[in-house]
């Protein structure tokens, strides 16, 4: 059975008509470029990630790249971010002239540690202009501790959570737990519509979410060339303007993303009753991935936003070969990512060095992703988990 890493057709069958009637309305209006449609879906993201204000924009890369630049990032200064990442959180740093410097991640959560920004932090070095955490593959990095520490030290937080829309972090709140949305703490919260992401338009888009308003407002502006009133620039900006096709589609698969989570979460339950069947982690050839609020939360599937798994990823022995293995027997995998940002050449040929990052190295030289999108069967799923099985035997390491 061929199992791909990602599919999108099942996911479109049910909703087809929906969209094809939005794609006709607006292309009959003829408002192709922010308007009313961009503006509705604006408030209807904020609404869901428990923000103030949502400014659409042109794909996730954008989204990082203008609020660093509503936040004055330029030449000279520095952002402190994780390394294990995708390229556009430290793309975004390096493209306005500043160089990133990077804390370690957690093991389990994959998400950078608060306890290395507090380090770095107490250094006082006035260059760090701000802190992005990654949400990594749908989960929260440890926001109230990252909060804490960036107010402790007065340095503003962009959230990069082009993987986590939706997902929450229990913030204890008088002994009670309130579960908040990635892209709520932070001076902005930035997302990514890229197609394979849980919300995944059809083409690029990104959001920024916001609490201040004053700052959503010069987002807005720097979204626009900087134009303010129109032809007038105090400001550079750049064209980071989300299509209002894209916002008409979104908006209709926005209402159907709680049950795509559900359906990811009821995905990853399974994996874990067929790893464990198979023996797999008894014989720790193979970890699954740790959902780190999984206990505060109710109801391992139908509950909270806990973990939105917008990639279920394992670290496994003998990765590179159990992924040859794998792609050989056409099961989709993937590894995010096999460079870290800190080893990119882009990055060392500017003369850049930084301390050693040894739980990044080992989760680039040890983790692999597998399909987990909601439209997978059963039997696939049992497909993945009896491929790796089969691989460890054959190899002697499982009998
Ligand atoms: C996808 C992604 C981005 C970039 O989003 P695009 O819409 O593709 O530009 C940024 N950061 C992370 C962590 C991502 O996964």
């Amino acid at each position: 059975m061929r199992v791909p890493l990602l599919d999108l057709r099942g996911q479109l069958a049910p909703i087809r008509e929906e969209i094809l009637a939005e794609i006709t309305r607006v292309m009959d209006s003829s408002m192709y470029i922010l308007g009313p449609d961009v503006v509705k879906f604006e408030e209807n993201v904020a609404a869901y990630c428990h923000a103030r204000r949502g400014i659409g924009v042109s794909s996730g890369t954008d989204a990082l790249l203008c609020a660093l630049m509503g936040l004055g990032v330029g030449p000279g200064d520095k952002v402190l971010t994780s390394s294990y990442s995708f390229f556009a959180t430290m793309g975004s740093i390096l493209r306005l002239g500043a160089t990133p410097v990077f804390a370690d991640i957690e093991r389990d959560s994959f998400n950078i540690d608060a306890a290395e920004i507090r380090a770095i932090l107490s250094d006082k070095d006035p260059a760090i202009k701000a802190i992005i955490p990654v949400h990594l593959y749908g989960q929260c990095a440890a926001m109230d501790e990252i909060m804490a520490v960036a107010r402790e030290f007065g340095v503003p937080v962009v959230e990069d959570a082009a993987q986590a829309i939706g997902a929450c972090f229990p913030v204890q709140d008088d002994g009670a737990i309130r579960w908040q949305r990635a892209g709520s703490f932070g001076a902005a919260g930035c997302f990514s519509f890229f197609p394979s992401k849980n919300l995944g338009g059809m083409g690029d888009g990104g959001m920024i979410t916001v609490q201040d308003a004053a700052f959503a407002d010069e987002l807005d502006v720097i979204r626009g060339h900087g134009g303010k009133p129109k032809y007038y620039h105090a400001v550079v900006g750049g064209n980071f303007r989300l299509d209002a096709i894209q916002a008409a589609i979104l908006d209709v698969k926005l209402r159907y993303l709680p049950d795509w989570h559900q359906g990811r979460r009821h995905n990853a339950r399974i994996y874990h009753s067929l790893f464990e069947q198979a023996g797999l982690i008894e014989k720790g050839l193979v970890q699954l991935p740790k959902a780190v609020y999984y206990e505060l939360a109710d109801d391992p599937v139908r509950g909270v936003d806990y973990h939105i798994y917008n990639q279920f990823v394992i670290r496994a022995r003998e990765r590179d070969a159990l992924r040859d293995y794998l792609l050989r027997h056409d099961i989709g995998v993937e590894i995010y990512y096999p460079v870290p940002l800190h080893r990119q050449e882009c990055l060392l040929k500017t003369g850049w060095q930084g301390p050693a990052l040894p739980e990044t190295d080992k989760a680039a030289a040890e983790t692999l992703a597998l399909p987990i999108f909601p439209e997978l069967s059963r039997q696939m799923l049992e497909c993945v988990v009896e491929g790796i099985a089969a691989f460890y035997r054959e190899n002697g390491m499982l009998s």
